[in-house]
């Protein structure tokens, strides 16, 4: 039953996603297992962003706040992100970052909490969430004399109690790639009175979300990972269309003013998802984060999320039968559930020494993947690939085990410059 190269050849060809490939700038010689933490420039970027530089800010300069729709682009990109996630046109806006987006969703459900069941003071969220979301909480916690509360994933029912107002979960773990069952945990927290927020930043683009038939609370999600939109692009947010009218959100800049342009000095909140922005958007970014969801899109006529779904599994379950087959006896444990309903789209291999390492020397060989540090304890170091299914094909699965492979078979990742420590990991 040994997996061949012409096995993967094969599946390349049956592949229906196969072409999308074309839409992404993938350097040469490279197969990018990072998709997760920055996605791969679209081809369309680059002339893109130097139209709305040359042209939009050259030429037209502030008429193009009309002329090119700018003031409207946080809207409207949130409007083809809508499509991603199963939300409504006119409930999300690309806006901000995920950091800020969850500080003004978090805000505002502790008041929608306060309003309809005071008492309830306490934010549940997991241990191993990602430190910005906990940060924020912290923070919003300390400020209105909340409680945080952290627990393990299947300690999350027990500590649903009565004086819970909210529970902040992202969907896909960014350290395991575990996925929690949207709907499932959406309706255990609401049938204990407590309010649904989501981070979908290791979800939107990369796994089939329903919001709306999840009936979720709230949502924060990420432009430069699955979405493609370059470093630093702008975020999103979403919000139940029956809680977006009820508060404020903290940061009530003008730009969620009902009537911006008539410069009043009172706050007025525009209707809906508009108040959930603040200031004026990085037009820049907006034009680059349009061209990275535009690349999901151009999936809806191959298919859609399903055919991405189908084809993100495929790959996972592929590495990970050949991490098996070709790698056994390195000592590599596995930290993403097997479970297809309970697994993201990354792998996430776990060693006791040298993840840091492997990673450094696979990344020499043009395999790109990353490392997150483990706390020791309950969780280990790990190597962490994340698997694109716009991009990335099953060929590029073959060849990446097979660079870990020689990496681990050689000894090669202990060599002294694959063991210093960048920066950033
Ligand atoms: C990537 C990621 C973020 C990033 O937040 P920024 O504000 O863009 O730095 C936040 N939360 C989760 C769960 C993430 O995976």
């Amino acid at each position: 039953m040994t997996i061949t190269l012409q096995d993967c050849r094969a599946l390349d060809a049956q592949d229906p996603l196969l072409s999308l490939r074309e839409l992404f700038h993938i350097p040469h010689g490279t197969i990018y297992l990072d998709g997760n933490s920055l996605g791969v420039m679209p081809r369309s970027a680059p002339a893109r962003v130097a139209e709305v530089v040359t042209l939009e800010w050259g030429t037209d300069l502030i008429q193009s706040w009309n002329k090119h729709g700018w003031f409207s682009k946080p809207g409207q990109v949130g409007d083809k992100i809508a499509r991603l996630i199963g939300a409504a046109p006119g409930t999300v806006v690309a806006t901000d970052s995920t950091s800020v987006n969850l500080f003004k969703v978090l805000s505002a459900a502790m008041h929608l909490a306060e309003a309809d069941s005071p008492g309830r003071k306490r934010i549940v969220s997991e241990r191993s969430n990602f430190p910005t979301d906990l940060y924020i909480a912290q923070a919003l916690c300390r400020e209105r004399g909340f409680e945080l509360v952290l627990v393990e994933p299947e300690e999350i029912s027990a500590a649903l109690t009565r004086d819970v107002a909210v529970l902040m979960l992202t969907h896909v773990n960014y350290r395991t790639g575990a996925m929690h069952d949207m709907p499932a945990v959406t309706a255990a927290a609401q049938s204990t009175g407590a309010l649904m927020l989501w981070d979908l930043a290791h979800s939107a683009g990369a796994v089939p979300v329903d919001l709306t038939a999840a009936n979720a609370d709230y949502a924060v999600g990420c432009g430069y990972k699955y979405l493609n939109g370059g470093p630093g692009a702008p975020a999103f947010v979403w919000v139940n269309p029956k809680h977006a009218d009820r508060f404020w959100q903290p940061l009530a800049g003008w730009w969620g003013h009902a009537t911006p342009f008539e410069f009043t000095p009172d706050y007025r909140p525009a209707p809906g998802i508009t108040r959930y922005q603040c200031g004026t958007q990085p037009m820049i970014s907006l034009a680059a984060l349009e061209c990275g969801v535009d690349t999901l899109l151009a999936a809806e006529t191959h298919g859609g999320m399903a055919a991405l779904r189908r084809k993100s599994l495929a790959l996972t379950d592929l590495f990970i039968s050949l991490v098996r087959e070709r790698c056994e006896g390195h000592g590599l444990g596995l930290a993403t559930p097997m479970d297809h309903a309970q697994r993201g789209s990354q792998v996430c291999l776990t060693r006791a020494e040298g993840a840091y390492a492997i990673v450094q020397a696979l990344i020499a060989r043009g395999v790109v993947g990353d490392f997150r540090a483990g706390d020791g304890d309950r969780h280990k170091d790990i190597l962490r690939f994340g698997f694109t299914p716009l991009y990335i094909g099953f060929e590029d699965v073959w060849h990446a085990v097979d660079h870990l492979h020689q990496v681990l078979q050689t000894g090669e990742w202990r060599r002294p410059e694959f063991n210093q420590k960048h920066a950033v990991t």
